[in-house]
């Protein structure tokens, strides 16, 4: 059965308009957690609350880790088939939801309906690259390493694993781990984001009307810090995919580590957008405008600095250009058509950001364009902010905000440009504006980054290509998506036989 509406299955009953309370989903059965706490869920665009997320204890994850470990021998040993067509019956109730979801991300953490759209799309791909899980999971063999012995490599699931999620990307990131743990033969935990978990309360609904993936194979648990610590801790629990602040990613990743678990963390960035003295402004101050205040900054590829490579005369031409661009960049609700930079998930994260451009303004940044005053009911709304930097290693220069504000950095060559860029001690995505394929070749070769753009603002990850940064953005090794996820989802198992004739002077195989 396929249940209709959120209020159907995960959720409590509604009474008197209260809003619902999320129900974790474990063994294949929504179940009330154990928590006596809950946050609200809220839209950014009207301040409604929307739900309340329950903070789920270390009770609730025993329960899910244990209904994960029961369900995973079996699941393993189902034909590797079956499992990818348990993946294509999830990529088929997603594509056939695409609108319901990309709606309750818009509604659940305030990005655009184009971007919300964009992100649905991404999480599908992911899922349908999940689909060709056998021929992903074959392994390697060598004939006859030594007379009568050969080699094979086969690849096993690792046990049980749990995803814990950010609120920026509510049903992407869930995708990114999700389709490709299961096909791979394991069971999962799924920890959203507290701040937005509707969206993947929604995908765990559709996955609860799928038959072929059988209870106790995908859990979902709500809540916040109590419920990450436990899943970190829990011993039946064999593998932790992060995505989140770098903070979190480093404390995710030792305390993971401690307890045994292999751990991929991605973590938070600070990335810059190079546009050299040759650049098209027609080309890149669009893309820019996208990359900076798209989703109100809130992405970790988001492009919150401008290195302007040039002259003073090409310093003040691109100066105006994005300064132009930025004060009539479609602003306001996500719902409403067109706009391009939204509310932030919260008036706390707006608040935060507002005065991070205050100090910038009180150490001596001038500022270009001042979103600061303008907001919406909900006090989440930021406009779009360019500010100079009052020094290249400045907190604005360096230091990830996670809003919609651009920093202006202007450097005489593509050299002062790659030293200020690869000074950082983040390297999610650096990108490079310009018509000249020698400054391309410098840059994609010598920056320090594992998502470069080339004449694009958001070098944006694909299904089919390992996901992730390089130093402060990501700890651990093996990145989301493509290969890398099969790769990090199973365990290596290396197979060394000799078949020796039954009898001596017999021929081998031929009774
Ligand atoms: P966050 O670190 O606050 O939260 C991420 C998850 O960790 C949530 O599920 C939260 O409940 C949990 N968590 C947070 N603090 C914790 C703590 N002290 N102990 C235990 N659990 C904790 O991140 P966020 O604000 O939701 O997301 C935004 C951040 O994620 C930004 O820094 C952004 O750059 C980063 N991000 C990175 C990537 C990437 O691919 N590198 C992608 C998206 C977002």
């Amino acid at each position: 059965m396929e249940p209709e509406t959120l209020a159907q299955a995960g959720t409590e009953e509604t009474t008197g308009g209260d809003p619902a309370t999320l129900k974790n989903y474990i063994g294949g059965r929504w179940v009330e957690s154990a928590a006596s706490e809950t946050i609200d869920d809220i839209d950014p665009a009207t301040g409604e609350v929307l739900a309340r997320v329950p903070l789920s204890t270390t009770a609730d994850v025993d329960a899910a880790a244990a209904a994960a470990r029961a369900a995973q021998p079996a699941w393993a040993a189902l034909a590797v088939a079956k499992r990818a067509r348990a993946v294509f019956a999830l990529r088929e109730a997603l594509w056939a939801h695409q609108d319901e979801l990309t709606r309750l991300v818009t509604q659940d953490m305030g990005k655009a309906l184009d971007d919300a759209r964009g992100e649905v799309g991404r999480g599908i791909e992911s899922t349908e690259n999940a689909c060709g899980i056998p021929n992903l999971l074959k392994g390697e063999t060598l004939e006859g390493v030594a007379t009568g012995v050969d080699v094979e490599m086969w690849r096993q699931p690792v046990g049980v694993v749990a995803a814990i999620t950010p609120f920026n990307f509510p049903a992407m990131i869930p995708l990114w781990f999700l389709p490709y743990a299961i096909a791979c033969g394991n069971t999962f935990i799924l920890k959203p984001s507290e701040r937005d978990p509707r969206t993947s309360q929604r995908i765990v609904e559709l996955i609860d009307g799928i038959d072929q993936i059988p209870a106790g194979v995908v859990n979902l648990l709500h809540g916040a810090h109590e419920a990450v610590d436990g899943l970190l801790d829990h011993p039946e629990i064999d593998a932790i995919s992060f995505v989140g602040q770098a903070t979190t990613a480093l404390h995710v990743m030792e305390r993971g580590t401690k307890s045994g678990k292999r751990v991929q963390a991605l973590g938070g960035a600070k990335n810059s957008m190079v546009v050299m003295d040759d650049a098209d402004l027609d080309l890149a101050v669009p893309a820019m405008m996208q990359s900076a205040f798209g989703n109100a900054g809130q992405r970790c590829l988001a492009g919150s600095v401008a290195v302007v490579v040039g002259d003073e005369a090409r310093r003040e031409e691109v100066r105006s250009a994005l300064a132009e661009a930025a004060s009539t960049l479609p602003t306001g609700n996500g719902s409403e058509e067109g706009v391009v930079c939204p509310p932030m998930v919260g008036a706390d994260a707006r608040d935060r950001v507002s005065d991070a451009v205050d100090r910038a303004v009180g150490e001596g940044s001038e500022v270009v364009v001042d979103g600061r005053d303008r907001t919406n009911d909900a006090g989440a709304l930021m406009g779009p902010t360019i500010v100079t930097a009052p020094d290249l290693e400045s907190e604005l220069a360096r230091e990830e905000l996670f809003g919609p504000v651009l920093a202006l950095v202007e450097v005489d060559d593509l050299d002062s440009a790659l030293d200020f860029v690869n000074a950082s001690r983040y390297g999610n995505a650096s990108v490079i504006f310009t018509a000249s394929g020698e400054a391309v070749r410098r840059f994609r070769h010598e920056v320090e980054a594992g998502m470069v753009g080339v004449n694009v603002g958001v070098p944006a990850p694909v299904a089919w290509f390992p996901f992730a940064g390089w130093k402060d953005s990501m700890v651990g090794d093996l990145h989301a998506n493509g290969h890398d996820a099969v790769e990090f989802y199973t365990r290596k198992k290396v197979v060394t036989s000799r078949w020796q004739p039954a009898k001596k002077g017999a021929a081998f195989g031929t009774h």
